[in-house]
């Protein structure tokens, strides 16, 4: 783009246009002033030279005639020479005035000459003809009369001579005058020509204090503005279009800054619960760090999970969840003392830095955080119970943010696999745990393919001692170095690591084929009514490739599908209601039978329960160890009736004693498996214990 000019150049030019004009008009008035002066004084000077030789030339005439005249009327000799004088002063002015006159006047002047030339002829030829032409009598009369004509003529000439010199002295003063008048307008034109300067600087300074200052401040603070200090204000001591523009400018910086600050909030805040987010308190815990270091303050970080958190939100919806969320953070800080941060990691975790004196002190928020969450969670008159898992890692001198961050989050870990609804603190051994899941998973890999799995199954009996019904197949990991491991410690790692699929499949087939053996091998009518139950994750509900992984399965292996029983874990099953119960129907299609697991851990409602085309109710190991109290009793009673009226058949878990048998018995539940009857074991024994023990004998 062109560059135009500055408003200073521009302010400068519109002065030097003001006065420019000015000094031109005074300039032009002084000269013509001048001029008109000067051509007066030479008109006047010219006037006087043409007019006093006229004047002289007349009276020189009228000298002659007088003289002539006289000389006339007395001819002696005096009288004579006086004419003679006369005519000669006379001839020799005309000379003069005939040299010097212009062109123009020499005819003028001439004719002059010539009108005197013929009286003086007129003169001579009288005077030399006067006695023989003349007859003269000069009388006495005659002579007087001449005297008074000589006299006459004379005042005439005086009176000629004082006129040329009043007329003189008059055009002198005129011209004195003309000239003070001059140097009065020249005063007059330069003194308007200064103040005329006077305004235009003073405009100049006006314009330069009322424009060129005020954008020169708007270009600084737009300059500032655009460099990021948004806090910058341009103040104008003024009411103009200027201020205007600086109040706009500055209500455009107060703007800006509101939604950066809003902008920075957002960053660092979680909307939902509006306490600092993950970025703001690392940030917070470097900080901290460095202030402890210095100070040999004791910095403890607390992690807090919510417990049961996930059911809540697949049962009762996101809204729910979200209302319980901004509790749990609301009930976060009333637990915080002065100066200690609390922040919401993501989903149900939340950290809290505290800046103690001891790690008692920081134990003891720990401690009230834990507590303040066991209340119940109220919701549209639904009491919701949570529990949390708090991890608390101590800064050591050393530990950087992410360090400490990694720390608590393993005492966390710890806690809720620990039982949850506890507290645990960090100590170095648990890294090593994390490592030892991460060993666990790549083992798990190859763990397939290298046959260090197997199944081990556990027979399920009818509750009056008559018969073995079915038996559960129950993965079981044979890990070279570490011996057996517990499928709680390795469902979970190939849940997360996705490796569910294939084992999953790899236990569906396994224990068809074990079916299919037993049918084959063992004689009586107990193998060949078998049903046999497999456990299916949450993971493996979401693959569409399921039933027909259960169909090969069950052709592969000649199974009929009534024999299959799937069972799946209550709190798996209503994380997407919609789409469990449309897995499950197109499993029901295959023929098999399901079953809800754990029934009781988790937040199935009736409703869902109805939906839900199942046939079996596991009751949970918890109901039955409790079932010796009478509300232990009244709950389990409770699950039976509501499994009954629902025509499902209800099947206890973990009968470990007779009397937990005897109990379940009376309450009307049919089926059980527990250590009081087996522990799971492997296809073999189960095989023996099908050929030789078909009917129910108590372990
Ligand atoms: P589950 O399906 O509820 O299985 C019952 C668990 O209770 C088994 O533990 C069994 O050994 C144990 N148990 C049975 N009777 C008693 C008793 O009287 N007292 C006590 N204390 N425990 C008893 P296990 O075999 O450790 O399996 C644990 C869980 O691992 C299973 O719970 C099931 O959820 C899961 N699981 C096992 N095998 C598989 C599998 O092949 N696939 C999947 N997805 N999960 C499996
Ligand atoms: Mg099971
Ligand atoms: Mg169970």
């Amino acid at each position: 783009m062109r560059r135009s000019l500055s408003v200073r150049a521009r302010v400068v030019l519109s002065v030097a246009a003001m006065l420019l004009p000015m000094l031109a008009l005074a300039g032009i008035s002084t000269l013509a002033m001048e001029g008109t002066l000067d051509r007066f004084t030479g008109t006047a000077d010219e006037a006087l030279y043409d007019t006093i030789p006229l004047v002289r030339l007349q009276g020189l005439v009228l000298r002659v005639e007088r003289n002539g005249l006289y000389a006339v009327w007395n001819p002696e000799e005096e009288a004579l020479a006086r004419y003679e004088r006369a005519k000669a002063e006379m001839v020799a002015a005309f000379d003069s005035l005939q040299k010097e006159a212009l062109n123009e006047e020499r005819g003028l002047v001439a004719s002059a000459s010539g009108s005197a030339q013929r009286t003086v002829l007129a003169f001579d030829v009288f005077l030399a003809t006067r006695p023989e032409n003349l007859e003269l009598d000069p009388s006495a009369q005659t002579t007087q009369q001449s005297q008074v004509i000589q006299q006459n003529t004379d005042a005439a000439v005086e009176a000629l001579e004082r006129a040329e010199r009043i007329s003189r002295a008059d055009m002198l003063s005129e011209y004195a005058a003309a000239k003070a008048l001059e140097d009065r307008t020249r005063t007059a034109v330069i003194a308007i020509a200064l103040l005329g300067l006077l305004i235009a600087v003073a405009g100049g300074f006006v314009l330069v204090r009322s424009v060129v200052r005020p954008l020169h401040r708007l270009r600084e603070a737009v300059g500032v503005l655009s460099d990021g200090a948004l806090s910058h204000r341009v103040e104008l001591d003024r009411r103009d279009e200027f201020a205007e523009f600086g109040d706009a400018l500055n209500e455009m910086a107060a703007d800006l800054e509101r939604s950066q600050g809003d902008l920075a909030h957002q960053a660092l805040h979680d909307a939902l619960t509006g306490l600092p987010n993950r970025v703001l308190l690392g940030d917070r815990l470097e900080q901290a760090l460095v202030r402890g270091r210095r100070k040999g303050m004791q910095l403890a970080l607390v992690l807090i999970d919510l417990d049961g958190f996930k059911g809540v939100n697949d049962t009762l919806g996101h809204e729910v969840g979200d209302e319980v969320l901004r509790s749990a953070a609301e009930r976060l800080r009333l637990c915080l003392r002065r100066g200690d941060t609390a922040a919401r990691l993501g989903g149900d975790e939340f950290a809290i830095l505290v800046d103690a004196d001891s790690p008692g002190q920081a134990l003891g928020v720990a401690e009230r955080i834990l507590c303040s969450m066991r209340p119940a969670f109220t919701h549209d008159g639904l009491d919701l119970f949570l529990t949390a898992s708090v991890g608390v890692a101590f800064a050591d001198g050393r530990a950087n943010g992410p360090e400490l961050l990694r720390s608590a989050d393993l005492a966390m870990y710890r806690a809720k696999h620990g039982g949850k609804d506890r507290v645990c603190v960090y100590d170095p051994s648990m890294h090593g745990a994390a490592d030892d899941r991460l060993r666990l998973e790549s083992d798990l890999r190859g763990a397939l393919q290298r046959g260090e799995l197997s199944l081990h199954y556990q027979p399920v009996y009818s509750l009056d001692g008559t018969s073995l019904v079915g038996v559960e197949a129950l993965m079981r990991w044979n890990h070279p170095e570490r011996g057996m491991i517990p499928p709680m410690e390795f469902i979970p790692v190939a849940e997360q690591s996705g490796l569910i699929g294939a084992l999953g499949a790899w236990a569906l087939d396994e224990g068809c084929r074990q079916l299919r053996h037993w049918q084959d091998t063992v004689a009586g009518a107990v193998a060949t009514e078998l049903k046999l139950s497999v456990n299916l994750s949450a993971r493996q509900l979401t693959d569409s490739a399921l039933p027909t992984v259960v169909a090969e399965a069950l052709k592969r292996h000649g199974i009929e599908p009534h024999r299959l029983m799937l069972e799946i874990t209550e709190s798996t099953m209503v994380s997407d209601v919609a789409a469990t119960i449309g897995r499950l129907e197109e499993l029901k299609k295959i023929g098999v039978h399901l079953a809800i697991d754990d029934f009781g851990t988790g937040y199935s409602s009736l409703a869902y329960l109805q939906q839900f085309p199942i046939d079996q109710i596991k009751i949970d190991k918890t109901f039955v160890d409790r079932i010796s109290s009478p509300e232990g009793q009244a709950l389990a009673e409770g699950i039976i009736n509501m499994a009954r009226a629902l025509t499902l058949e209800p099947i206890a878990e973990g009968i470990e004693d007779a009397d937990q048998l005897a109990a379940l018995d009376r309450l009307g539940c049919r089926l059980g498996q527990g250590y009081h009857f087996a522990r799971p074991e492997s296809g073999a024994d189960l095989g023996h214990r099908l050929a030789t023990a078909p009917r129910v004998t108590a372990a």
